[in-house]
């Protein structure tokens, strides 16, 4: 029994195939896009299009299903949190087999996804394959400056910002400049 809507985008209906090895169907639609196909940083927002360029090919096993997905993705810059979006295309390639075929044959394979009824759902193979393709550190561009350390200003707003200090091993030298002229100064006793 499957619980998958055929009519789902994200489900192909390989009933065509006829399990004919050899037999092939491509599906070219846009399918709006599930929950969590995202990581902390980035993502593709629920709901959004998610273009679908995939081709189902018969083979003795199952179904061979390749191609690749385009979306666009949302979220922030990793340098200076500014908003981005990154379009992002994943290829997928995957066997599915076919559940009847399973039983007198080794199971102890759980890497390879099963279908029955015809219908393979695509979702969890493209929510690995999104997540993994899915940078963990976006940037708005690869010359963002990012946030100053010290005041987290936008460093792009102003790239000769910087704060009026100085750096320790500077002070420590000063100070002794400062010392040394303080001993070479006036001494009131010698010169009285
Ligand atoms: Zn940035
Ligand atoms: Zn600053």
């Amino acid at each position: 029994m499957s619980s998958l809507d055929g009519r789902s985008p994200l489900v192909l209906d390989v009933r065509e195939l006829g399990r004919r090895a050899g037999a092939m169907m491509t599906f070219d639609r846009v399918a709006a896009a599930p929950n969590d196909l995202a990581n902390p940083m980035i993502g593709i927002p629920v709901g959004s299009d998610l273009a679908l360029d995939v081709m189902a090919e018969s083979v003795v096993e199952g179904v061979w299903v390749s191609g690749n997905v385009s979306a666009s993705t949302q979220g922030s810059c990793s340098r200076c949190l500014e908003p981005v979006s990154i379009p992002l295309t994943v290829d997928i390639a995957e066997l599915f087999r076919y559940a009847d075929q399973i039983e007198d044959e080794d199971t102890s394979d759980d890497e390879i996804p099963t279908f029955d009824n015809d219908l393979i759902d695509l979702e969890p193979t493209l929510r690995d394959a999104v997540v993994l393709a899915l940078p963990l550190a976006p940037v708005c561009g690869e010359d963002c400056l990012g946030l100053c350390s010290q005041c987290g200003f936008e460093l792009k707003n102003d790239p000769n910002h910087q704060h009026d200090q100085t750096d320790p091993r500077w002070a420590a030298l000063g100070k002794m400049f400062t010392d040394d002229s303080a001993a070479d100064g006036p001494d009131p006793k010698e010169e009285g």
